[in-house]
């Protein structure tokens, strides 16, 4: 039975050496669906204008990865538009799948097991806290969060996300970890955490 609990919090995920390429082809699908859209301001064709970033989280190493981004074609338009991502969180520096799951098992695991968990992603002690009071705060009183809370019957405990939010979205399947991190996208682009 504990076992099962604690697979709930998608410590799997974090040794899975092939989740990041899902999650690469999950955006490369998510902003061709923008591309094929074209321009939300004039209807124009948009070109590719990705953006390196060099996240951090299981096996990066110091690989470079491209935040998919598009600039409209049309003169005076021009504007950027940037898909939401299963794998950025606004520009924190970590991928969003490790600010959710490392986040989650502070929650919900032993403080020893965090701290080896925390040692092995290179976390320190305060950016985890950060992302905790985020959790708590920015993100519990975040316009998203506000209006998409009222889909969880019973109500979800906002004192133990993002714990809770994994347990719901029953994580330990990585299906299920998708579309937890699709149900946050709309947070990916938000200025919310800048
Ligand atoms: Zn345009």
């Amino acid at each position: 039975m504990k076992k099962e609990t604690e697979e709930n919090f998608g410590q799997g995920h974090l040794t899975d050496a092939t989740l990041l390429e899902f999650l690469e082809k999950c955006d490369a699908d998510l902003a061709e669906d923008y591309r094929q859209r074209g321009c939300a301001h004039c209807g124009g064709t948009l070109h590719r204008a990705n953006y390196p970033r060099k996240p951090r989280g299981p096996a990066t190493g110091q690989s470079v990865f491209w935040r998919h981004s598009f600039c409209c074609e049309k003169e005076g338009c021009r504007k950027r538009t940037t898909p939401a991502s299963v794998r950025f969180l606004g520009r924190r520096v970590y991928l969003s799948f490790v600010v959710l799951l490392v986040a989650a098992m502070r929650h919900g695991l032993g403080l020893k097991r965090v701290r080896v968990l925390r040692e092995h992603l290179q976390i320190d002690r305060r950016t985890l806290e950060r992302w905790r009071k985020w959790w708590l705060e920015g993100f519990v009183q975040s316009a998203f969060w506000k209006q998409a809370r009222a889909q969880f019957m019973p109500a979800l405990c906002q004192h133990s996300l993002p714990c809770s939010l994994c347990e719901a979205f029953k994580i330990n399947r990585r299906d299920r970890l998708l579309d937890l991190l699709k149900f946050l996208r709309p947070l990916t682009i938000s200025a919310l955490l800048f």
